[in-house]
């Protein structure tokens, strides 16, 4: 059996301080700043990756700390509770999981230990399509295998940080559909190195929050074949096995966020006064606050139980599609009631409320919307008809 205990560790609380110190030294106007900007934020990334916090996932043999989701869960959570934005490095954690169990030992031998270093970076994971969206089942982009190498054609929509990374995860059809027996079959990942790459056009997107995103378009895009991962055509199957950890980190981010906005709105309601004594001696102030930290502690739960599970191999998409839904809706409950203590300061961006309820609201939508992890329940757990 796992153990259940949602206590957090000696070694796990250590990990959560130095975290946190560490994202000290990155106060909210660098954040403020960067996203004014729509810039990467680079220095926190080299520095978050020199500390090993990157690698926390990636075995010993391999440079890496070894640890647990429960440990990567923990990292994103403070960089979102110290006021800034782990979406920015957050997918390296999830990408590489698909590399680690599908990948040959060539491949975990080649980019491994210079991800652990921070001498390359597996930011990129390019999956949705303008004409797939979230059935994934339905992309378009083609991978054909002529000789030594695959030629890609097609487009990709919202992929992030493509150019702040020197790798990209790529997931493309080898099979047309009309040839498959199982829709499911004929995808296949690829692990491309990026840099320098002919073929590919990157166009930037300016979205609401700061988050590197980008379309893709591939013109006969010529990649070696040994970057393909596993086995060709059964892409889909191995971008499902990571979703669990994706779910559970980005529920992270999520608590983070949650967190931020529960501190920021405990403090300001209890020292700002208005008709004679503190906002948050008034209920209709208090409430709110007091009602999102309730699903916020309930998020933290399902998230812990979730990565509890993971790290002891036991099943757990339950539990990690439900923690990513509850963790990212008490974000926003937790967002809006901060907005509101604040009155009219919670729009002023030098409060970096409106930001932070940017990046959060985020999380509703992506890596996976909400509503279709609501299918998932009520298909997958409670075994009710399937809606889609
Ligand atoms: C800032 C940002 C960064 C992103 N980064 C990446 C990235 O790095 N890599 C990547 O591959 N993708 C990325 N995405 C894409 C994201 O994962 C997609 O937006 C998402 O998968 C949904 O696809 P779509 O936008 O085409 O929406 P659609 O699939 O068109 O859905 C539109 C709406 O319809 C709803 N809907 C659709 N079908 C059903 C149904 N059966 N039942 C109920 N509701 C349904 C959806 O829930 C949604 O609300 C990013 C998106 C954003 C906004």
């Amino acid at each position: 059996m796992a153990d259940m205990s949602f206590a957090l560790t000696d070694e796990q609380k250590a990990l959560k301080a130095a975290v946190y110190e560490l994202c000290k030294q990155y106060p909210p106007q660098y954040w403020r700043d960067l996203d004014t900007r729509r810039e990467y934020p680079d220095a926190f990334v080299t520095e978050l990756t020199k500390a090993g916090y990157l690698a926390v996932l990636i075995p010993h043999e391999y440079g890496g700390a070894g640890l647990g989701i429960m440990e990567a869960a923990l990292i994103l959570e403070e960089i979102n509770r110290s006021g800034g934005n782990a979406g920015a490095c957050h997918a390296q954690m999830y990408i590489m999981g698909t590399v680690l169990r599908h990948g040959s030992d060539a491949q975990k031998r080649q980019y491994l230990p210079k991800l652990a270093t921070g001498e390359l970076r597996l930011q990129a994971f390019g999956v949705t399509e303008p004409n797939a969206g979230s059935d994934t089942t339905k992309l378009q982009t083609t991978a054909v295998r002529r000789g030594d190498r695959y030629v890609v054609n097609g487009q990709k929509m919202f992929i992030s940080r493509v150019l702040q990374s020197d790798l990209m995860l790529l997931l493309a059809r080898t099979t047309p559909v009309d040839q498959l027996k199982r829709k499911t079959d004929g995808l296949s990942v690829f692990l491309v190195d990026i840099r320098s790459l002919k073929g590919l056009e990157v166009r930037p997107l300016r979205m609401m929050m700061n988050h590197s995103t980008n379309a893709l378009f591939f013109d006969n895009m010529e990649i070696p074949a040994d970057s393909l991962v596993g086995q060709e055509g059964k892409g889909f199957s191995y971008i499902l096995d990571g979703m669990n950890a994706e779910r559970i980190l980005v529920a992270s981010d999520s608590l983070g966020d949650a967190r931020w906005f529960i501190e920021k709105a405990v403090a300001y309601a209890s020292q700002r006064v208005i008709f004679g004594k503190p906002i948050g001696a008034n209920q209709g102030v208090q409430f709110p606050i007091a009602r999102a930290h309730m699903a916020v502690e309930a998020a933290d739960l399902m998230r812990t139980k979730a990565a509890r599970l993971f790290d002891a191999s036991i099943p757990c998409g339950a539990e990690a599609n439900m923690a990513k839904y509850l963790a990212s809706e008490a974000a926003l409950q937790a967002g809006d009631a901060c907005i509101d203590c604040h009155g009219g300061y919670g729009f002023a961006e030098e409060y970096d409320i409106e930001r932070k309820f940017r990046e959060s609201r985020l999380y509703r939508a992506a890596p996976i919307n909400n509503n279709l992890i609501m299918a998932f329940v009520g298909e997958h757990v409670l075994g009710m008809p399937r809606s889609y």
